[in-house]
């Protein structure tokens, strides 16, 4: 019968679609629940008489055109009371709340208390007078507050206020009531409010609304009956476990809301459970989500009646999960060979592992907001605000966790945020120094915090609202989202379990570029291990100079007046570089290790006041004046553009014949009993061919040295950063010369749009907010003019030098945009700070995977 009925519907109206098992029913034409619930129905689940309005008919009924009421209602038995859902094409889209009971009359009120009891009925009746009145006929909610709706009466105390409120009647025709529902909804959809809401979760401007009207399960009435949801895994964890709730007596998912009075679903110790008032039920529900995971190849949340005990399926939604939950359910599923294995990979967000690899804010948590700025270290930390390194060294001493708060930091803070559990500045952007040693640590960090006012010398923040914070207060830095939280929320701790291991060797087995790690601290080469980075693409030497005693060698160097004066000094550095090196490699256990040369201007490693000037004439034992007048004459206007780099291997060449001496004996060293290795020497910010001739020569005379010395051959391999726009324009002089490039977008990017990276943050979000920028091109890759470079600089550097090894450095190395340029320049890998490890290993299965099936 229904079959006959369902044939005069589609005939009549080709987007009016009684669902049945091969009814024309697409997510893209009536939307996500419509095709679900097809797909039910051919699973021969009970599910309810349901019939589809596509996306055309809704918008037409949003434009006040004439629905054929008729043929909607001929699916339906005369007296059958009604449902409408809503079904966006996505269903993380949303759309207006469905709508129950509808034609709910005098008459069917007289029916219904009949059959299923006069309570139930009246439950039924002010319902939906009341849903009735605020959807459809705008009615202000709180006509019914004063009515009690347990009285004997209620029903016609409800109609009557209705009536006096609309000025009419309620209306008692089903047709009628469903045509308000239907068009009421139609036009929630198309109302702005609701646009820019489903455009924030990423739907299309244009996105449409499909609404199912379905035969209503009443869930009240005689017998066992209620409503309830049912999952097979836990939300959170994603680990195998029956959770819902059922509520006897109820409509819809009432059971999720009440609190207290709903059911557990399997026997719990806390209180009564579905299993135990009706154990068959229970049984066969979860048999039904048990058929729906494995036909639909997804775990999916299941909405139930029962009916005088008999079940019906009113829908099926996918289970809403946290990430880690998502790794463990795309694992298992592939484990049950429900999907494949690619498939899993493809199922997991890349970005989403953040919330595995990092302590997070827990997303119930309450969240009293008291500023923003970029996120530039994901993870969240809890700690008492200061504002010096020395403070945050003296606190992690006591064992108390701090947030180190700056205007920006410098190198000399690296000590201060290795004690901190969190860093917050007001300037600075994605590559300014915090961020990249917070990412690089691992370590939340907010930079660009520019909507807080920073006092930092009057020790005290103030939020937008006036709050002030000075030092000693407790603060949460939440770097996943740029926000910075009063006080200390409840916390969702990191969790690299077995199913995060088992996707990420999944991951590699499609995966066809290469992820390596930027690591400078044998910690950092730890963590880079762990997360399996094929070896460390970038490690800047100058980071280890910052360590306490390697700090005052190299001010000795730089104050030193002559060339034998600072290769004495230098001598001092030698062996605790060299140390640094082998245990670098003997980390990395043989995988490659490239190590940058010496990079930022030698200033940045002299204090700035005047304590700091008068401790340095103590070291030195020179007179303050002296110390003062060099280190003014160090200073410079621009020093990201000055003396650095590769002109400082030129200029003070000393530098260089220590850091090559200490790489080639520590490698002999660490290759001594374990793994051998094939150290990568780059150059920094090169700009012509005659800086890598030069620097190679001298490179290669202290390679002859320490190999006559040692009476040992070995190799190494010579590689130029291109970070400047010059050096991927010329690429193909420079690439004869060395046997890789390292493309570093952080500086390209500034040098490509003349950007400072440290002082951008101050005006990008003004910039990305009128569209002068699509995004901050020092978090995004800028594909079109940086891209450009990068493009160029591949192409001609592997003109003259086919076997050129080519790779990413910057910090764009761990995006998946990035990456999937990277892969189509033809790239042989990047190389991210190690916490991002795992999301470009996951990215780039997914690029290639989608490659292979496309
Ligand atoms: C770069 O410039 O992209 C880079 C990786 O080097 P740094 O950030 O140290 O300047
Ligand atoms: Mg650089």
């Amino acid at each position: 019968m229904a079959q006959l009925i369902g044939a005069a519907v589609q005939q009549n109206a080709a987007h009016i679609t009684l669902i049945t098992p091969d009814a024309p029913v697409s997510a893209s034409s009536h939307g996500g629940r419509a095709k679900c619930l097809q797909r039910l129905v051919r699973l021969g689940l009970p599910v309810p008489t349901t019939v589809a309005l596509s996306f055309e008919a809704v918008h037409g009924l949003a434009a006040g055109e004439w629905l054929g009421m008729d043929q909607v209602l001929a699916a339906f038995d005369s007296d059958q009371i009604l449902c409408v859902r809503p079904s966006s094409e996505d269903p993380d889209w949303g759309g207006p709340g469905a709508i129950l009971n509808i034609g709910m009359n005098d008459a069917q009120f007289t029916r219904l208390s009949d059959s299923v009891g006069g309570e139930a009925a009246r439950k039924l009746y002010l319902k939906f007078i009341q849903s009735y009145s605020t959807h459809v006929a705008r009615l202000d909610p709180d006509i019914f507050d004063d009515l009690d709706s347990a009285d004997v009466n209620a029903v016609s105390c409800f109609l009557e206020a209705y009536e006096s409120e609309a000025e009419e009647p309620f209306p008692q025709s089903r047709s009628e009531q469903l045509i308000g529902v239907l068009r009421s909804m139609a036009r929630a959809w198309e109302g702005t409010t609701a646009r820019l809401l489903r455009q924030a979760k990423g739907a299309p401007a244009d996105a449409g609304l499909g609404l199912v009207i379905q035969a209503m399960a009443l869930g009240v009435g005689r017998g066992e009956s209620g409503s309830g949801v049912l999952q097979l895994v836990n939300s959170v964890t994603g680990v195998a476990q029956i959770t819902g709730r059922y509520m006897r007596q109820s409509q819809g998912r009432d059971a999720l809301k009440s609190e207290g009075s709903a059911l557990f679903l399997q026997k719990d110790v806390r209180g009564p459970s579905l299993e135990e008032k009706a154990p068959q039920a229970f049984l066969q529900l979860t048999k039904y989500a048990a058929l729906m995971r494995e036909r639909l190849r997804e775990e999916m949340q299941c909405e139930f009646t029962l009916e005088n005990g008999e079940i019906r399926i009113l829908d099926g939604v996918r289970v809403q999960r946290s990430a880690r939950a998502a790794v463990r359910i795309a694992v298992s599923l592939a484990e049950s060979k429900i999907i494949s294995r690619e498939e899993a990979v493809m199922r997991v967000e890349p970005r989403a592992l953040n919330e595995l690899l990092h302590r997070q804010v827990d997303r119930t948590a309450k969240r009293d907001v008291i500023g923003s700025g970029i996120g530039a270290s994901p993870g969240a930390a809890t700690g008492k605000i200061v504002f010096t390194a020395a403070e945050a060294q003296a606190s992690a001493a006591r064992g108390e966790a701090c947030v180190l708060v700056r205007r920006e930091t410098n190198p000399e803070d690296i000590r201060g945020m290795h004690a901190a559990s969190a860093a917050l500045t007001e300037r600075g952007g994605m590559t300014s120094h915090a961020a990249v040693i917070g990412r690089g640590l691992g370590l939340p960090c907010v930079v660009g915090a520019t909507s807080m006012r920073f006092q930092t010398s009057k020790r005290r923040i103030t939020s937008p609202d006036g709050r002030v914070f000075r030092e000693g207060d407790v603060i949460t830095v939440d770097g996943t989202n740029g926000q910075i939280l009063a006080g200390e929320p409840k916390m969702m701790e990191a969790a690299l379990d077995d199913s995060f291991q088992t996707l990420m060797t999944w991951a590699d087995m499609s995966r066809d570029i290469g992820v390596r790690a930027n690591a400078d601290t044998s910690a950092d080469a730890r963590t880079a291990l762990v997360f399996q980075a094929e070896g460390i693409g970038l490690c800047r030497t100058e980071h280890m100079f910052f360590e306490a005693d390697q700090l005052i060698a190299m001010r000795e160097v730089i104050f030193a007046n002559a060339s034998d004066d600072r290769s004495m000094a230098l001598q001092a550095l030698l062996p605790m570089q060299r140390e640094m090196f082998v245990e670098l490699f003997e980390i990395m256990q043989g995988r490659p290790v490239c190590i940058r040369l010496f990079d930022p201007p030698l200033h940045e490693f002299l204090p700035t006041d005047r304590a700091g000037l008068r401790d340095l004439a103590e070291a030195l034992n020179l007179p303050l004046s002296d110390v003062t007048r060099r280190v003014e004459a160090l200073g410079e206007y621009n020093p990201m553009l000055g003396m650095r780099g590769v002109r400082l291997q030129i200029t003070v060449p000393e530098i260089l014949d220590m850091q090559a001496r200490a790489i080639f004996e520590a490698m002999l060293d660490a290759s001594a009993g374990g793994d051998p290795v094939v150290p990568e020497i780059m150059i920094p910010l090169v700009s012509a061919k005659r800086e890598v001739e030069l620097v190679k020569t001298r490179i290669d005379a202290v390679a002859a040295a320490v190999r006559t010395e040692r009476g040992r051959d070995f190799d190494y391999r010579l590689g130029v950063m291109v970070e400047t726009p010059r050096a991927a324009l010329r690429a193909e002089d420079i690439a004869p010369h060395c046997e890789f490039f390292s493309f570093g977008t952080n500086d390209l990017t500034q040098m490509t749009y003349g950007l400072s990276r440290d002082d951008a943050g101050r005006f990008m979000s003004a910039y990305v907010q009128q569209g002068v920028f699509p995004e901050d091109p020092f978090h995004t890759l800028d594909q079109e003019g940086v891209g450009e470079l990068l493009r160029l600089g591949a192409e001609r550097g592997r003109r003259a030098q086919p076997n050129l090894t080519l790779s990413v450095c910057g910090e764009h190395g761990g995006s998946p945009e990035s990456i999937a340029f990277c892969r189509e320049i033809g790239m042989d890998y990047v190389s991210c700070s190690p916490f991002r490890v795992p999301v470009a290993r996951l990215a780039a299965a997914q690029l290639a995977i989608q490659d292979k099936t496309s």
